[in-house]
């Protein structure tokens, strides 16, 4: 494609407009992951490490317990995958500890946790069962959020109560035939009534979850724009019982997460009453997309929970079965998976209580951390359980121990809420936006020096403050002085070569998708290292007075902090040393030929 392709194409320029109506509606502070794209450690957003407030700690505590006896009593989630089914009790089991409402407010029947407490909790069930923790989520974190974000208050005094007690539950539809990873072509219609009172929706939607099991839908339709040949997105609320609500098939057969129910549904002239749109009309896609960012970040309780479960069924194994006269826990190439599964699940487990945090913070801009936070965490359990399943060899294949399911279960992370392939380009174009507006800046001084010359000296000192300072990262701990010097220097690297990158593929960027994926990576590598420095750091304090309590953990994190650096050193070398234009020309041959490989 031709430099000016890119910004010629109408289909890309609509695409680009959209996203910088949806993502850039203000100043807002500025976040640790652009932070890094600039260059910059936003150190007062990650240290010191968060902990769930003094005030609500003994609550989340005393849930988890309660939480804990319940699944032993009540979750059996190789029953759940078997019947393809979460039974009545469970559901109302979890409804009656709050786990449904867990952070509404109170005064809506919410228990009013913040997101560090309610990842808690969602780590432990994500640990045992994750069909359980995906209904959950649908509910809670995407089906009802819509509502909690952009709710009227007359809307949520009326729809909210029932659905954070669990009486009612709630879904999320967004997905069509034509809007899968495009989120914005929903194609399904709704048009205003000729007395204005209604909205009638006719369309499909496909992969919906717990349509047969939910009294009330966030779902997304395409409105006429007043006055202009042209439609937007906007939300509506809706409820089984309209006419015209059509399940066509209420539990798709799927490979995992059985115990959910996925479904297509139909809108056929089905009535809305106006008072039903959530959010401003012909902003839907807004809405949608700041639902999905907020149900990000229980990802990365969910995977953790689970991961932890393969790293102890892992060590047993290694630790109980004997070949060649020994454990197997004794060969090395056992003990580099082990290894490695321990420091990411560190790393997970520190993301995630830093990204909650943001959101606990009540900052407006966490979608590039929740998004790091996503692709990292559904990669890492992918890797976590195929570990986990070597090391059992055959065992792990048959039906009566837990891996294949989780094999199963595990796959669709990385497809679900955004496919990890379009939030890495997410990542990376987002967070090079505000270089690349300075270098836009620049530039447009640059043409006008003698009116423009207090911005130019203050933007190009900028640029030129990143490239030469590596920033600081502070730690109190001093054996992590290294590690932190370390990270701060790898920060400067990396905003170098965003800024090169920009200057090399200037709009193109947008089309290099090889590069963002660099830039991503890198990226999210950084980020997590400076979550586990900060948990490191704050353990490595609480244990002063009792030394060696985290001896484990700390071997954790620091082969996660080597090994991270090593990753991001590799994408960042990768920028020049690569073979992209061989992968381009062998997948456009193979693409040409259907498939033959010549
Ligand atoms: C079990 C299950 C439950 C679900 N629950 C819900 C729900 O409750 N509500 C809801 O609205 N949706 C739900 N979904 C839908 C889910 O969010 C979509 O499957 C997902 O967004 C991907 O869309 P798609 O399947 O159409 O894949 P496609 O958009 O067709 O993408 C296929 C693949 O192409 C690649 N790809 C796509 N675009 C790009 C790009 N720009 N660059 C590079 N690669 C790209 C990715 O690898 C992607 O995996 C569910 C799906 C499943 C399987």
């Amino acid at each position: 494609m031709s430099r000016t392709k890119a910004a010629s194409d109408p289909r890309r320029e609509r695409q680009v407009r959209e996203a910088e109506e949806l993502l850039f509606t203000g100043p807002q502070k500025l976040g640790v992951a652009k932070g890094l794209f600039l260059g910059r450690f936003v150190a007062d957003l990650v240290m010191p490490y968060p902990q769930i407030p003094a005030q609500q700690a003994a609550a989340v505590q005393r849930s988890i317990a309660e939480l804990r006896r319940f699944l032993d009593e009540q979750l059996d989630p190789a029953a759940i995958d078997r019947q393809a089914d979460i039974p009545r009790n469970v559901i109302e089991g979890l409804a009656q500890l709050g786990v449904l409402g867990m952070t509404a407010p109170v005064e809506f029947g919410g228990r009013g946790f913040s997101q560090l407490g309610y990842c808690r909790v969602m780590e432990e069930i994500g640990a045992r069962c994750a069909s359980t923790s995906v209904f959950i989520n649908c509910h809670h974190s995407i089906g009802m959020r819509a509502l909690l974000l952009f709710g009227t208050p007359e809307q949520q005094r009326r729809w909210l109560p029932p659905l954070a007690r669990g009486e009612q539950l709630a879904g999320f539809a967004l997905t069509e035939e034509e809007a899968g990873s495009d989120a914005a072509n929903v194609q399904t219609q709704a048009q205003p009534s000729p007395d204005g009172s209604h909205y009638v929706l006719n369309g499909e939607k496909r992969y919906i979850t717990n349509v047969a099991i939910a009294q009330v839908l966030t779902v997304m339709a395409r409105t006429p724009v007043p006055d202009k040949n042209e439609s937007a997105v906007t939300a509506f609320l809706v409820t089984p019982d309209m006419p015209g609500f059509v399940v066509l098939e209420p539990r798709m057969e799927k490979l995992g997460l059985r115990g959910t129910a996925t479904a297509r549904l139909a809108f056929r002239d089905m009535p809305v009453p106006k008072e039903n749109i959530l959010g401003p009309l012909g902003k839907g896609l807004k809405v949608a997309l700041t639902v999905l960012d907020f149900g990000r970040a229980t990802f990365g309780a969910c995977t953790t929970g689970a991961a932890k479960t393969c790293l102890r069924l892992a060590v047993k194994h290694a630790n109980t079965r004997r070949q060649f006269g020994r454990a197997l826990g004794e060969f090395e190439l056992i003990k580099s998976k082990i290894a490695r599964m321990a420091a990411h699940i560190y790393a997970m487990e520190a993301m995630t209580a830093v990204t909650a945090s943001l959101i606990d913070r009540g900052l407006e801009d966490y979608m590039l951390e929740t998004a790091m936070l996503k692709v990292f965490t559904t990669e890492a359990l992918w890797e976590i359980v195929n570990d986990a399943f070597q090391i059992h060899g055959g065992a792990a294949y048959f039906t009566d121990r837990p891996l294949e399911r989780m094999l199963r279960d595990a796959r669709i992370n990385q497809i679900a809420e955004g496919a990890n392939e379009v939030l890495m380009s997410f990542i990376a174009l987002v967070g090079a936006r505000a270089p690349g507006q300075q270098f836009q800046e620049l530039q447009e001084a640059l043409r006008h020096p003698w009116g423009e010359w207090r911005k130019m000296w203050l933007v190009g000192l900028e640029r030129a403050g990143a490239a030469v300072r590596a920033p600081e990262v502070p730690v109190s701990s001093a054996p992590l002085l290294g590690d932190a010097r370390r990270l701060g220097r790898l920060i400067r690297r990396f905003n170098l070569e965003v800024d090169r990158a920009l200057i090399q593929h200037r709009e193109e960027i947008l089309e290099r998708q090889y590069v963002q994926e660099r830039l991503a990576r890198a990226a999210m590598e950084l980020f997590a290292c400076a979550c586990v420095l900060s948990r490191y750091d704050a353990e490595l304090q609480a244990s002063h007075a009792k030394p060696d309590a985290n001896e484990m953990v700390h071997g954790a994190a620091s082969l996660f902090l080597r090994s991270s650096f090593r990753r991001v050193e590799e994408a960042l070398s990768a920028l020049r040393d690569n073979d992209d234009e061989a992968v381009t020309a062998a997948a456009d041959r193979v693409l040409r030929n259907g498939g033959v490989c010549r």
